[in-house]
C-alpha cells in the first residue's frame, strides 16, 4: 500500500539537495509503514514533535534512522530519548539544556541541539529572544556542559499567506544564527544549522539561506488529529 506521495518527496528532495539543504521528514501521527516506504526510498532523517512516540517508533523501525526531535520537550521526558536522539531542535532554556546534558553524560553521548527561536508574531509559537539566546550562551552552567553539541538554530514562521512576512521572519532567524556565529561559535564548524521552512513555507525557508527543512504533510498527506 502506497502511504506516502512519491513525486512530492522527489519535488522537496531536490530543491533542498540544489540549495544543499538537508530533509527531515516530519512522521509525527503517522503509522511506522509509511515511514519505512519514505526509508525505502532512501530517506534516513525522520522527526517527531511527541517522546511516547519517538520511542515507539525508533524501536520498531532501522536503526540507522537519525531521529530529530521537533516539538516542545518537557524536562522529565528527556531520560527516554537521550540514548538515541540525534537532534532536539526545540531547546529554548538553559534548565531544558541541563537536563539534556544530564542524560547525555549517562548514555555517554553527545547530543546534537538547535536553539529555537520565537520569530513568529503568533504568540503560540514558543522560542528564545536574541537577548535570552545570548544570555544562555554566555552562563557559566553553559560554558560547563560536555554532552552538547549547539550546532544552529530553528523557527518557525507565522502560519499566513503573507509571503513577505513569512521570508522577513525567515531572514530574522538567519541573522540570529549569524550574530551567534560571529559571537560565540566562529572557530566550530559544527555550528551549520538553520532549521526552517514547513511544507507551507519550504521554497521561501531555502531561499534564505535553510539548511534543514522539515516537512511532513507534503510528503504523509494532511494529519488527522483523532
Ligand atoms: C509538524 C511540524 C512540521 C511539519 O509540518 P508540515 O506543515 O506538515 O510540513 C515542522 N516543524 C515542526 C516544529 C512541526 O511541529
Amino acid at each position: 500500500m502506497v502511504m506516502i506521495n512519491k513525486e512530492n518527496y522527489k519535488i522537496v528532495l531536490d530543491k533542498a539537495q540544489a540549495a544543499q539543504a538537508n530533509l527531515v521528514a516530519v512522521s509525527k501521527t503517522k503509522p511506522v509503514e509509511a515511514i519505512e516506504e519514505l526509508y525505502d526510498l532512501g530517506q534516513r532523517i525522520f522527526g517527531e514533535n511527541k517522546v511516547q512516540e519517538l520511542v515507539e517508533k525508533q524501536a520498531k523501525l532501522p536503526q540507522d534512522i537519525d531521529w530529530h526531535l521537533i516539538g516542545t520537550l518537557q524536562r522529565n521526558k528527556v531520560k527516554y530519548i537521550a540514548p538515541f536522539v540525534s537532534m532536539i531542535h526545540s531547546v529554548d532554556s538553559l534548565k531544558l539544556l541541563k537536563e539534556i546534558n544530564k542524560q547525555a553524560a549517562k548514555s555517554n553521548r553527545t547530543i546534537h541541539c538547535l536553539l529555537q527561536f520565537h520569530i513568529a508574531q503568533e504568540s503560540t509559537k514558543f522560542g528564545l529572544s536574541i537577548e535570552e539566546a545570548v544570555a544562555l550562551l554566555t552562563s557559566p552552567e553553559y560554558q560547563a556542559m560536555q554532552h552538547i553539541d549547539i550546532v544552529g538554530v530553528m523557527g518557525m514562521a507565522t502560519f499566513t499567506n503573507n509571503e513577505e512576512q513569512v521570508r522577513q521572519e525567515f531572514r530574522t532567524l538567519k541573522g540570529h544564527f549569524e550574530t551567534l556565529k560571529g559571537q560565540f561559535f566562529a572557530n566550530k564548524a559544527s555550528f551549520k544549522v538553520v532549521s526552517m521552512g514547513m511544507s507551507g513555507d519550504y521554497a521561501i525557508a531555502l531561499e534564505e539561506g535553510s539548511t534543514l527543512i522539515r516537512v511532513g504533510s507534503l510528503l504523509f498527506g494532511a494529519r488527522v488529529y483523532h
